[in-house]
């Protein structure tokens, strides 16, 4: 360890003495946290332990496990929570770190790999049927993304261009270079290209006929996972790593390679992705997919497809009386007759149906269509490998239907989610990570559980990693640090939250209040503002209320445009306004003038009538604690301090935040709160920020 101690503090310095990274990276600043989080990860490493490790705002976290990583020589997978972030560690800390220190394991360049899910690379198999939909001119409609084929003929450019020249088969390669030339165009109402592209033509596993496939051995998933087996450093996402735990909890299949270290970062999702990853689910719009599949197969011609088309309807049918079911139980619980109330609704079945014969019906349905998809199964043939692909999926919806009909666990529930054209029915665990998590443990010498959000303060600030430790399933005993920001948050944020007698969120009022508050906070700042909302609703009034309030100030509203877009926007143009709600809450990283005030309308509790929400409040009541203690406080006081993270990204910002949420005053749990929120001032009045601004 005194080895590595040595390097590191060579590496990131001391107070004494500049270290080498000050002399490579022109921004870089020595920041005692980040060495003290640097050496924490590097004796777990060394001790072959794990480590949950909260790092405040600003202590450049990425930097401090990749560096111990690499002087360690050690194999290792880092799993971030999105795709974007994937690509942020691979183009540009890895190879900034990598190149600044020359590290002897890291030469080859074949030693840092990044793996996305199936459906994010080409089939090879599809590429083939989607040149047959060309010559055929059915393309345009079937991406939905071009209007004419004027449109369409630009696309194909670019796309034949790519193919030639791709390695990875990455559709995200395909995005950019779309971008690049202006053909990428942004509705809201449509799914974002890269999914749609995915849709059509990523190496889906359902759609895939695995080794019998005429291009496995050159199959660019199949070449990305033997390019992970042998590299350094693999780069995964939360949801494919617990796909991959999926598979070796059932012992099917395995996708990340075995490695010395496990970093999860970005680690409070963790627990949603592995709960996520071990849901089962039915989509009805696997039918759509199944006759795509059988259609190729067959020619859409011959006895088989014939007796299909007939089952098909059988299903269709069986689809409507289930949705039928569901809607008469609504409206006979609301009295409401409109027929609209299962509209884009996402719902327990415990909310729909109360009583037996409810149920009864629901399952037999259930039954019925997964005996509809057993008999389609029986028509086809083993030996054909263009039936591979619809026997995989024949198979897999009839297990799952199954499972769905016949669930009688405590431990899982079942939830649906009606769209537009289609509906989803949902198996889910109440809690996975119980069991989920013990392969994790075995396969990894080390993991590091890292964020900037992990722990909960106490009323009297004293953290606790316990609600982390419960859901994601972590030995207790497992060592954790709570390393402060390196930021003066005294100095740089002030917080204003309204006196008590301010209208309560709740209260017919409340938003004009907020309103009446939060112009002339925007106004006394020449900065940015960023406005997250906890609603849509609210998000909609706001926006319109600020465009009427303040027409001299760009408004910028999430859904208007795609979110890269208006961050970017908002970084440009320094006085402008964005108001959001959802993922906006994290992830946004504007310093400086750009973003100076930062307002909250509510607290962010889950939404109750989420329906993970529900079960996991279920399964926290069932074994006797207060599921809003336990799950409603600490979820909420995370999403909060996220959210406030948007405000200070530098040493050199300062801006203030306001919370108009007024229970922090009045309800009990209030101290609880203000003991999370980064150390500053509070004030209830405008003098005082009047006052900050002028200092
Ligand atoms: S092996 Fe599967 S994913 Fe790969 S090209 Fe063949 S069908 Fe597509």
């Amino acid at each position: 360890m005194s080895n590595a101690k040595d390097l590191l503090i060579s590496w990131f310095g001391s107070p004494e003495k500049e270290g080498f990274f000050a002399k490579l990276f022109p921004s870089y600043e020595y920041r005692k946290q980040q060495l003290e989080m640097a050496l924490a990860v590097a004796e777990a490493l060394d001790n072959q332990e794990h480590l949950i490790v909260e790092a405040g705002t600003g202590v450049g976290k990425t930097l401090a496990y990749l560096a111990p990583i690499v002087a360690s020589g050690k194999k290792a997978v880092i799993s971030t929570a999105t795709k974007t972030l994937q690509d942020q560690l691979v183009r540009k800390d890895i190879p900034l770190l990598l190149n600044a220190v020359a590290a002897n394991h890291f030469r080859d360049k074949n030693s840092v790999c990044i793996l996305k899910g199936r459906v994010n690379h080409l089939c090879k198999r599809k590429l083939g049927r989607f040149e047959e939909e060309i010559l055929k001119g059915r393309l345009v409609n079937l991406f939905g993304m071009y209007e004419n084929y004027k449109a369409f003929g630009q696309f194909m450019k670019v796309f034949k261009n790519w193919i030639k020249g791709t390695s990875t088969g990455e559709i995200s390669e395909l995005v950019a270079e779309l971008a690049n030339k202006r053909l990428v165009s942004f509705s809201p109402d449509t799914l974002n290209i890269e999914e749609r592209l995915g849709h059509v033509l990523g190496a889906s596993t359902d759609q895939c006929a695995g080794p019998r496939c005429a291009f496995f051995n050159s199959c660019f998933v199949v070449n990305a996972r033997k390019r992970a087996s042998s590299a350094k450093l693999v780069v995964v996402n939360h949801y494919l790593l617990c796909t991959d735990l999926m598979g070796k909890v059932s012992g099917s299949f395995e996708i990340v390679p075995s490695a010395d270290v496990l970093v999860i970062d970005e680690a409070h999702h963790f627990a949603d992705a592995i709960s996520h990853a071990f849901t089962i689910s039915y989509h009805s719009s696997y039918l759509e997919k199944l006759a795509e599949e059988l259609g190729f197969a067959t020619g859409r011609k011959g006895k088989i497809w014939e007796e299909y088309t007939r089952i098909e309807e059988n299903i269709s049918n069986h689809h409507k009386a289930l949705l039928d079911l569901l809607d008469q139980s609504l409206a006979s619980k609301s009295g409401d007759l409109s027929g609209m109330l299962l509209k884009d609704r996402r719902s327990s079945l415990q909310q729909v149906f109360h009583d037996e014969k409810d149920i009864c019906n629901f399952q037999n349905v259930v039954k019925a269509i997964a005996e509809n998809y057993r008999v389609i199964r029986l028509l086809l043939d083993e030996g054909s490998e263009e039936h591979l692909s619809p026997i995989a999926m024949t198979d897999e919806c009839h297990r799952v239907l199954n499972q769905i009909a016949t669930n009688s666990s405590l431990d899982s529930f079942i939830w649906f989610e009606i769209g537009d054209q289609n509906f989803a029915l949902h198996l889910t665990p109440l809690n996975a990570a119980t069991y989920a998590t013990e392969p994790l443990f075995e396969s990894y010498s080390s993991i590091i559980f890292t964020s900037a959000t992990i722990a909960v303060a106490n009323s009297n600030g004293d953290h606790n990693f316990d609600f982390f430790i419960e859901h994601v399933g972590v030995d207790p005993s497992t060592r954790s640090l709570a390393i402060g920001s390196p930021y003066s948050y005294e100095e740089q944020m002030i917080c204003f939250i309204p006196p008590a007698h301010f209208p309560m969120p709740d209260e017919p009022d409340f938003i004009d209040a907020v309103l009446q508050h939060a112009v002339p906070i925007i106004k006394a700042f020449p900065g940015g503002t960023l406005f997250l909302c906890t609603s849509y609703r609210n998000m909609k009034v706001i926006a319109d209320n600020l465009r009427r309030e303040l027409p001299d100030r760009r408004i910028l509203v999430q859904g208007e445009n795609s979110r890269s877009h208006i961050l970017e926007e908002f970084r440009v143009d320094t006085g402008s306004i964005l108001v959001a709600t959802g993922t906006f809450w994290e992830g946004i990283d504007v310093p400086g003038e750009s973003l100076q005030v930062l307002l909250i309308d509510k607290l962010p509790f889950p939404s109750p009538s989420d329906p993970l929400v529900e079960g996991r409040c279920q399964y926290i009541a069932k074994s006797g604690r207060d599921p809003f203690l336990d799950y409603y406080m600490p979820r909420m006081i995370l999403a909060l301090r996220q959210g406030i993270g948007r405000l200070i990204r530098s040493s050199r910002d300062r801006g203030v935040v306001g919370i108009f949420d007024v229970r922090i005053r009045r309800k009990g749990y209030g101290r609880k709160i203000l003991a999370n929120l980064p150390p500053c001032r509070i004030i209830e009045n405008f003098d005082d920020l009047a006052n900050f601004v002028l200092t």
